[in-house]
């Protein structure tokens, strides 16, 4: 059998796996950045919505990972994308899961499908639960929640 991870990385590899939740000043927990996905949290601060391209079999990668959850390859390259798309589907959220988002209920909690094609998790902002549907264009927008750490969320396109 052909261990792809060697003894000595077996930590690295643990930790890069299943990141340690961080608190920044203000609570709210962050992601553990690394060469993998720092530029998809980073990019944010620039205004610019990043995900990985697969540089073998060219699929765009959501979420940000060490190897295609296509083809296994670990080469990739940063692609920005349009930062639009639809709802694909949504629930409105009443009960935090972290006493720092206390004061964000309700939240709605969305698939959103870019128009590239990926469909990403995230989180509908500047608009009332009952305004939301099935469909609805929305646009990117960014949630800086530590120095070096944006999160995209989207709002209904005008
Ligand atoms: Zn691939």
């Amino acid at each position: 059998m052909v261990s792809l991870i060697k003894k000595e990385d077996a930590s690295i590899t643990e930790e890069a796996t299943h990141p340690v939740l961080e608190h920044a000043g203000s609570g709210i927990p962050t992601p553990t950045l690394f060469e993998w996905n720092r530029p998809f949290f980073e990019g944010g601060i620039q205004g610019k919505l990043m995900l990985q391209r697969c540089t073998r079999c060219k699929q765009l990668i959501y979420y940000p990972r060490m190897l295609c959850p296509r083809c296994f390859s670990p080469d990739y390259e940063w692609e920005q994308l349009s930062g639009r798309g639809t709802v694909y589907s949504f629930a409105i959220v009443w009960r935090p899961n972290h006493p720092a988002f206390t004061d964000q209920i309700p939240v709605l909690l969305a698939v959103v499908e870019l128009s590239e094609g990926p469909q990403m998790v995230s989180t509908l902002v500047g608009c009332a639960p009952d305004q939301v549907s099935i469909g609805m264009e929305v646009s990117v927008v960014f949630d800086t929640i530590a120095p070096d750490v944006a999160l995209p969320k989207f709002v209904p396109q005008t």
